[in-house]
């Protein structure tokens, strides 16, 4: 499809605004070996190269950029010829990867903002789906998101380039998208999921034009691939700044499209301990990151869904199910609802399933039960997330006790501690449904803890 409407709209290009070396925050000192060395071979052979978007941005911060995107107006090919270690990449977004070692310099050539009628930009109903039409350094900076990702730092003078703003809007902390942001959302409605992650990773404002068409357009988010959206979740909840990243998104009213599930059940009166539950595992995936530890998406949807999968199991039980059977189509149903929006890979479902189907069994303390789970190769993510639960429920802070010692008993010993454990239908109809209430309701919920679920459950429709 020709786009005729992007040829007039095309926002006219800028003239740069050039801050010299003196003038900015910039080091070479601070840019990676394997960025440096592609600038300089790129220029050596004659062409413009600079340093662009994220990089630029987070050094101007004082920041240290994990990764380092050049901008050229070599061609891919002119690139791959330049570099031994080079690979071409992408169709939608053709891309030169040049490879040191673990590290990998994205190299872009400049792309232009008009169809030449080559189909090489190529729009339906508005919206990106290939942009492969190269242009000038000054139409490739205006068809980039936010006038913060649209600076250059020059590595043949050490300057840095502006032509939208961006150092204005880095100075006042406020992300902007560059040109209309209507049209600009209609174009890649991903981008409103972007302007809220910079936001919370950057601690910024979202400009108010930028914020508006959040309530109308974030509905086509349900149109974006759900492939890519599971990229972005990624980068919103386990880079370091999930839970700023969570409250940005719900504050702007894009949580609901996509996690649609988890922020109807948020929108409930009494979903406290859900948010918590949700606050509490972002905080500690937060910190995990910060220390280098490994993370898990698993555990992060396991998070994100768990009181939508409670609540459909519960409303199972309350109509006669075997909880074990009720917990297993629960999930099943959860997670197809929410595949049509983020396609959360198969090996992750399988764990997040198990994270589930284990929290009910750790009220089973008979002893074939009990070694059986500890024995389970998901038993520590399963330990954990309990843990979590317990945070805000006596009852099942009483249980997750009784687990962390467990596990530091030997065989015998447990099978000991197993004997005397009381048969109790109470604890483990608080698995399937737990702190409803806090400490003071404690006494009355007793023996009938599985009750606190409302009959108009989630599970219902
Ligand atoms: P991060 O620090 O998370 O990597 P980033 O801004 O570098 O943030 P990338 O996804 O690495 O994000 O993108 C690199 C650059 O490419 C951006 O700074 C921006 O200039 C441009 N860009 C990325 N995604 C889009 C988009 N959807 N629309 C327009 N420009 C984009
Ligand atoms: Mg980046």
């Amino acid at each position: 499809m020709k786009s005729d409407r992007l040829v007039q709209e095309a926002p006219v290009p800028g003239s740069f605004r050039v801050i010299p070396r003196a003038e900015h925050a910039i080091s070479r000192k601070s840019i990676s070996a394997g960025a440096l060395r592609v600038l300089y071979r790129l220029h050596e052979a004659g062409h413009r190269a600079c340093l662009v978007g994220g990089a630029v941005r987070d050094l101007l911060l004082g920041g240290h950029p994990k990764d380092f995107d050049v901008a050229t107006d070599a061609t891919p090919e002119q690139v791959r010829a330049l570099f031994r270690n080079c690979r071409l990449i992408g169709r939608r977004f053709r891309l030169a990867h040049v490879v040191f070692g673990r590290e990998i310099v994205e190299v872009a050539t400049f792309r232009g903002s008009s169809d030449d009628g080559s189909g090489d930009r190529h729009l339906v109903d508005g919206r990106l789906v290939r942009d492969n039409v190269y242009g000038s350094i000054e139409e490739d900076a205006v068809r980039r998101d936010f006038t913060i990702n649209a600076l250059y730092y020059d590595i043949a003078d050490f300057s840095v380039l502006d032509s939208v703003g961006g150092m204005d809007d880095l100075r006042h902390r406020m992300l902007r998208l560059i040109g209309d942001p209507e049209q600009r959302y209609r174009e890649d409605p991903v981008r409103m999921l972007r302007a809220a992650r910079l936001a919370a990773k950057l601690g910024f404002g979202i400009d108010a034009a930028t914020a508006a068409p959040f309530a109308t357009l974030g509905a086509l988010l349900a149109e974006a691939p759900p492939a890519r959206l599971f990229d972005e979740s990624l980068k919103m909840f386990l880079a370091g700044h999930g839970l700023a990243s969570f409250r940005t998104l719900e504050q702007h009213g894009l949580l609901q499209q996509v996690f649609p599930a988890t922020a109807r059940v948020l929108a409930r009166e009494g979903s406290g301990h859900f948010r918590h539950l949700i606050e509490q595992t972002l905080a500690n995936t937060d910190a995990r990151v910060r220390e280098d530890k490994p993370v898990t998406p698993a555990f992060l949807f396991a998070a994100l869904l768990w009181e939508p999968v409670r609540l459909a199991a519960q409303a199972l039980v309350d109509t006669g199910s075997d909880p074990i059977a009720a917990w297993s189509h629960a999930a099943e149903r959860i997670l197809r609802e929410q595949a049509q929006r983020v396609a959360i890979p198969r090996r992750f479902t399988i764990a997040v399933e198990e994270i589930w189907a284990m929290q009910p069994r750790f009220s089973q303390r008979t002893r074939k039960r009990a070694f059986r789970l500890l024995e389970h190769p998901r038993f520590r993510a399963a330990y954990d997330f309990l843990v979590l639960r317990a945070d805000e429920s006596p009852e099942l802070a009483e249980l997750a006790a009784w687990w962390t010692e467990a596990q530091s008993l030997g065989h015998e010993q447990l099978g000991e501690r197993l004997a005397s454990v009381p048969p109790s239908a109470s604890v483990e109809a608080a698995a399937v449904a737990p702190g409803k209430r806090k400490r003071p309701r404690r006494r009355r919920r007793k023996g009938k803890a599985g009750a606190a679920v409302a009959p108009t459950a989630e599970g219902g429709d």
